[in-house]
């Protein structure tokens, strides 16, 4: 039983486990239950009848609470009778028994536990001005009982030995601490696992922005940034960089005659070879339909071995597709950069090599 208590708890703060409203709700009003039933028979200890057909009264109403949770979901009814509960117990626990035992303490516990629920409720959150109303109310009503104190005598006071009262105090402090504590911390927790599922969103949407979604590459806006940086650090050091343009050859003549998902096959496989061939600190995306751009820290001659190592690999490799096995060629345009060139020029100069190695036959790397 505790082990299990253990591991739901665990399993709330990892964010494995969503403390719904059903489970929230639950708690509470369970708990608001047991804690009623001990007053009662606390109060019955010391002959208090009226606290303990108070405490009975709302041990039974609490259970029934529990049962509107559980079947009917009517969380916010469930919050405001318990709030209602909360102030008629406080307030009448002070007019009978004094001040001193601290009653008036749950008041104040009521506030962060109310910002809590609403925060978290589906239907609520977001809404600024619902929980702000309550703490008003409630510090006006606080205000009144105090007032209200001034001119009363507590019924039964006297009758509980100080120490007694100095216990109870002592009691309903940590009680009041609990409460406050529990509902700010797992606001926190709940807060923590919002911004944490927001950050994978993020990540996801980011994925999904910079990936072509087809062949998991680079698309060309994520490509962008590579090679104004990659420019940007050889005009200021000298470093040399390619850039090789890539096209697969007669595509179109593929997709004519085995058909388009056959295509998309191929530019999966090319793609997974581009990305087995290329070296850590260089990029490949996909430049558009069937075209790749490769950028290369290296000058013109390593540049051409790179598209000379992935031509022949991508010449040898075969695509299967359960009734077809095909395989294709590609033609590469190598360009390395010289001072005085935009990334539109080297482009288009990668671009010149691919057509004359088009022209020339395909299945070549032109640098
Ligand atoms: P070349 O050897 O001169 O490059 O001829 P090609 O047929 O490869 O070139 P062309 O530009 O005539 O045709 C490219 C084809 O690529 C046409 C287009 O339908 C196809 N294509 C572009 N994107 C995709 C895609 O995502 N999937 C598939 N299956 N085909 C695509
Ligand atoms: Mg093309
Ligand atoms: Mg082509």
């Amino acid at each position: 039983m505790f082990n299990f208590a253990l591991e739901q708890l665990k399993n709330i703060l990892t964010g494995d486990r969503k403390l719904n409203e059903d489970l929230k709700y639950s708690l509470l009003v369970s708990l608001l239950s047991i804690i009623h039933f001990f007053f009662s028979v606390f109060y019955s200890f010391l002959d208090i009848i009226p606290l303990v057909i108070y405490n009975l009264g709302s041990t039974i109403f609490y259970i029934f609470l529990r049962y509107v949770v559980t079947k009917k979901k009517r969380y916010f009814l469930v919050l405001n009778l318990m709030v209602m509960e909360v102030i008629l117990f406080a307030g009448s626990s002070t007019l009978i028994l004094g001040w001193d035992l601290g009653y008036m303490l749950y008041f104040m516990c009521l506030i962060p536990v109310i910002f809590y629920l609403l925060f978290t409720s589906p239907k609520y959150y977001g809404n600024l001005l619902l929980p702000l109303i309550y703490s008003i109310v409630i510090c006006i009503i606080y205000i009144i009982i105090r007032i209200s104190y001034l001119d009363c005598t507590p019924w039964y006071i006297g009758t509980i030995p100080n120490r007694l009262v100095s216990f109870m105090y002592v009691f309903n402090v940590f009680l009041a601490c609990f409460f406050q504590t529990t509902s700010s911390f797992l606001f926190m927790v709940e807060i923590i696992h919002m911004q944490n599922a927001l950050k994978a969103q993020n990540k996801v949407l980011d994925n999904l922005a910079s990936l072509d979604p087809l062949t998991q590459l680079c698309n060309r806006r994520s490509m962008e940034p590579h090679l104004t940086h990659t420019l940007e650090v050889s005009r200021a050091t000298g470093t040399p960089f390619s850039l090789i343009l890539g096209d697969i050859d007669d595509f179109k003549h593929v997709n004519d005659t085995y058909g388009h998902e056959v295509g998309d096959k191929v530019l999966e496989k090319v793609a997974e070879i581009l990305k087995n061939q290329m070296r850590d600190e260089d990029y490949v995306c996909r430049w558009g339909g069937e075209e790749f751009l490769l950028l290369i820290h290296a000058n013109k001659e390593a540049a051409k071995a790179v598209g000379e190592r992935i031509r022949s690999e991508v010449e040898h490799s075969i695509v299967t597709d359960g009734k077809y096995s095909l395989s294709v060629t590609m033609t590469f345009g190598v360009m390395d950069y010289a001072p005085g060139y935009s990334i539109e020029k080297l482009i288009s100069l990668a671009d010149e090599n691919l057509y004359k190695g088009k022209q020339n036959g395909k299945n070549q790397v032109v640098a």
